[in-house]
């Protein structure tokens, strides 16, 4: 279908968006890679009067060495993600997953900033940002703000942007000595939407997992912490057996949605098992 009417602008600098989304209202919108955005254009499901093109806006694009922590701009894409030498080497669980979402044409256009502002439950990288406990930063006619990912995705396809706000990178601290990672994606074919994924980041000390953080793709409308599997595994014996166990753990209290993929029951026994094997390369058991 051909898309609903719309005004284009193609801002120079952040700022000038900025102000372009003001005047734009409530009927603006931001396109990036346009890769989830132009479906919906064309399928009328969204409207805008006027849409915003920040794709050409590099200051927003690259990884950024800060000490401590790595700043991703919002525009690098996925497929660049997934090849950056500095992701890989401080928070390689984003760069693994990178390389398991869609295909080499949408991650060529598709952004890390979209994917995370569309907020897809079913899509990958919010339960990264999750388990990397990713700051996303915001710059809107206000300034800038900081928002954590624990508050930044509120419900099916909306976060905690407001009108006139564009994300303009995360900020993600580095994942140092004794961490480890792991993205576990299942989908029914490569290439495929997440039926449910577990994205998990350990801490290995003296033969225990010290500390782990694990975030779950599809097992609600948001991305989740599996807040009951961590407090389970921290301290636990970096041994299979005990990683399991406190895998068991990983679905409770979630409310995963039925569709034509699985059931709910389904997805909580999904996760139980994605998790186990997540913790256990994350604690290289
Ligand atoms: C065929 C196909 C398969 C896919 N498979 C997967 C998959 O397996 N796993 C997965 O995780 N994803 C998958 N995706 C989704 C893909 O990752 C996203 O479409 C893409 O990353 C979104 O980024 P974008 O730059 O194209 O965003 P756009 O489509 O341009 O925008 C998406 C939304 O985010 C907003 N937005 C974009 N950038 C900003 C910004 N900087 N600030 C504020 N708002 C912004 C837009 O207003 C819009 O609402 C798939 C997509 C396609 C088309």
């Amino acid at each position: 279908m051909i898309p609903a009417k719309f005004d284009y602008t193609k801002p120079g600098s952040v700022d000038e968006a900025v102000r372009a989304l003001a005047d734009g209202g409530e009927d603006a919108k931001v396109i990036a890679g346009g890769q989830s955005l132009l479906p919906l254009l064309r399928l009328r499901l969204s409207f805008p009067d006027l849409l915003v093109d920040v794709g050409g806006l590099g200051e927003l694009r690259g990884v950024r060495d800060e000490g401590e922590t790595l700043w991703i701009g919002a525009l690098t894409t996925i497929d660049e993600a997934q090849r950056d030498p500095v992701l890989a080497q401080h928070c390689g669980l984003l760069a693994q997953t990178a390389a398991l979402i869609a295909d080499p044409a949408v991650r060529h256009l598709g952004t890390i900033g979209g994917a995370l502002a569309h907020a897809d439950p079913a899509g990958d990288l919010p339960a990264v940002a999750a388990a990397l406990d990713a700051t996303m930063i915001a710059r809107g006619p206000g300034g800038e703000r900081a928002i954590g990912a624990g508050e930044f995705f509120l419900d099916y396809l909306t976060t905690a942007l407001a009108p006139g706000e564009i994300l303009t990178g995360i900020r993600v601290p580095k994942l140092g000595p004794g961490w480890g990672y792991r993205y576990e994606k299942f989908h029914l074919t490569a290439q495929a939407w997440a039926i449910v994924g577990v994205a998990a980041v350990a801490r290995r000390s003296n033969g225990q997992v010290a500390e782990a953080r694990i975030g779950l793709t599809n097992m609600g409308a948001t991305p989740l912490r599996a807040s009951a599997a961590e407090q389970a595994v921290a301290g636990a014996p970096a041994d299979r057996g005990a990683l399991r166990q406190a895998a068991e753990r990983a679905a409770d209290g979630t409310s995963p949605p039925s569709d034509l993929n699985a059931r709910p029951d389904y997805r909580q026994q999904l996760a139980r098992v994605l998790t186990g094997r997540a913790l256990a390369h994350a604690a290289g058991v």
